[in-house]
């Protein structure tokens, strides 16, 4: 645990050092859980942005993207449910005066217990050897069918006491479980109360209730009260889905961890409008297709776990969370929601406007059921970034930090570098830039030693070094250098866009 907390520690040092992650505000002391993407963090934002609109919106016929307002009339969030039903159970603890949500401190006390079993079955594996039989010890073995049937109980009586909103149930669960604060040490508790997670501010210059407008606190509801709009003006047939990338604020009661929790961030989004009855086939699909693209990324399969919603959201009839391997343990990155036609019925109903399609083969009007896709681009990003900061040691004894990033997600794609500043290489390294520049982004560098600017490109992942040296004034040829390997090839500079564009293009991501 403690390696992994020194883990999130590095990642965050590194992603100030280089450009990456500022705090906000920092010159006045900066604001919680508030950051702000500096020129490197901006860049590959903006790549996971491409990756994402590329392969759900442009790559899929039947998907098309939108880019709604953040202020909404407010009586779509009494719609949607948010003005009564967007609330997290908070406690605080009365020694450490430290506040957390009731769930997570639960969800925290599971994953403590499936880390044991995990244990039993890492001392398994070293007893037997490859006679181990994962699958049956994990049936059979006394110690982990306890602590499973341990889980199951808890998260039964979570069920029920988030499902009906009783949180003196609540509070007692965690007093049962002896859960203690983290900062303490103690279990001194406060009750159990509700909190309401949308930020709301003032439209115009009137005072009053008439007036308060809320920051969205998701991106779906410019979705769905846009849904007769884009049906109707792109004569879309159903089943097809709305896209959009957005901010979304949440005033988030333990707002730390980094980047992982914040109380503005953005989402990708994508509300997929289908035949009432289709909706299970339609969860099933984007389940899948959703961890396939997390995974073309290449940071690692076991990295990614789903996770079934133990407490379904007030709109949804199925719901899971595609869970990553951060720093802090796995924790949700995407969340995969079978929504229903709970969100069109109730704005039909408060808006008194219809939002029904008429499917020309069932010759019938019908209001379509919902499957949602929703990732945090934030959490994206530290997924990525986590997964692929290193320090390593090399053969030389020598230390590297490395960012082994995507190389279609790096900020940039190549470092074009005249090993002189003299004899006319400056020259041609920028003939070879404009080979490249107006295709991928690159970066030109003539300072300091050619292993000082490697190590340099290394730590903000480029993935590719190319050296201008006196050879390439004779023949024509480069070397390239790739910051996985570390080792060089020369190449003619004329094969140097095609070497280039097959490893770093997006499509490198996409097909497959
Ligand atoms: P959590 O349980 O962690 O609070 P959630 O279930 O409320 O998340 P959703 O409402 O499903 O989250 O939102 C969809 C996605 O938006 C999440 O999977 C996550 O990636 C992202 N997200 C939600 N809240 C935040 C936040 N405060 N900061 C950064 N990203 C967030």
């Amino acid at each position: 645990m403690e390696i992994k907390e020194d883990k999130l520690k590095e990642v965050i040092s590194h992603a100030k050092e280089y450009g990456f992650v500022f705090p906000s505000s920092e010159i006045y002391d900066g604001l919680a859980a508030t950051y702000d993407y500096g020129q490197l963090g901006s860049e590959l934002k903006n790549n996971i942005k491409a990756y994402w609109w590329k392969s759900m919106v442009q790559m899929n016929d039947n998907i098309v993207g939108i880019d709604s307002a953040i202020f909404m009339h407010p009586t779509i969030w009494k719609a949607s449910g948010h003005v009564d039903a967007f609330n997290d159970p908070l406690i605080d603890n009365k020694d450490s005066k430290k506040r957390y949500r009731a769930d997570v401190l639960l969800e925290d006390h599971i994953e403590k217990i499936r880390q044991k079993i995990d244990k039993e079955v890492e001392k398994g594996l070293k007893r037997f050897g490859d006679d181990f039989n994962e699958t049956e010890f994990r049936s059979t073995n006394p110690n982990v069918l306890r602590n499973k049937e341990k889980i199951n109980e808890i998260e039964d009586r979570m069920r029920d006491t988030l499902g009906n909103n009783d949180l003196e149930g609540l509070y007692n669960l965690i007093v049962d479980l002896e859960i203690v604060c983290p900062v303490s040490g103690s279990r001194n508790w406060t009750e159990v109360r509700q909190f309401n997670l949308m930020f709301s501010t003032e439209l115009g210059s009137v005072a009053g209730d008439a007036s308060t407008i809320y920051l969205r606190p998701e991106t779906a509801q410019g979705i769905f009260v846009n849904f007769l709009n884009v049906q109707k003006s792109g004569r879309m047939k159903i089943p097809f889905g709305i896209a959009q990338i957005g901010k979304a604020f949440r005033n988030e009661i333990v707002a730390r961890q980094f980047i992982f929790r914040m109380r503005e961030f953005e989402q990708m989004e994508m509300q997929f409008f289908v035949r009432p009855g289709e909706e299970m086939k339609w969860y099933e699909y984007w389940k899948e297709a959703r961890i396939k693209w997390h995974k073309a990324l290449g940071l690692g399969d076991t990295n990614y776990r789903f996770h079934d919603h133990i407490k379904l959201a007030h709109y949804a009839n199925a719901a899971a969370d595609i869970e990553f391997n951060f720093p802090m343990g796995f924790k949700e990155l995407e969340g995969i929601h079978s929504r229903t036609d709970f969100d069109l019925k109730q704005h039909e109903q408060f808006s008194g406007k219809k939002l029904q399609y008429f499917d020309p083969e069932l010759n019938q009007n019908y209001v379509p059921y919902v499957v949602e896709t929703s990732v945090g681009l934030d959490r994206m990003f530290l997924s990525i970034l986590s997964a692929s900061h290193k320090n390593e040691t090399l053969e030389d004894g020598s230390e590297r930090s490395v960012l082994s990033l995507p190389p279609a997600l790096a900020p940039y794609k190549v470092a074009v570098m005249p090993l002189t500043k003299k004899d006319g290489l400056p020259e041609k390294a920028e003939e070879v830039l404009n080979l490249l520049k107006f295709d991928y982004n690159c970066q030109y560098d003539e300072k300091d030693s050619p292993g000082k600017r490697y190590r340099r490109q290394d730590a903000i992942g480029t993935p590719y070094c190319v050296m201008i040296d006196h050879q390439t004034m004779e023949d024509n040829t480069v070397t390239i250098r790739d910051r996985d390997t570390m080792l060089q090839d020369r190449v003619a500079i004329s094969d140097l866009y095609r070497i280039i564009d097959e490893k770093v293009n997006m499509r490198t991501l996409l097909v497959g």
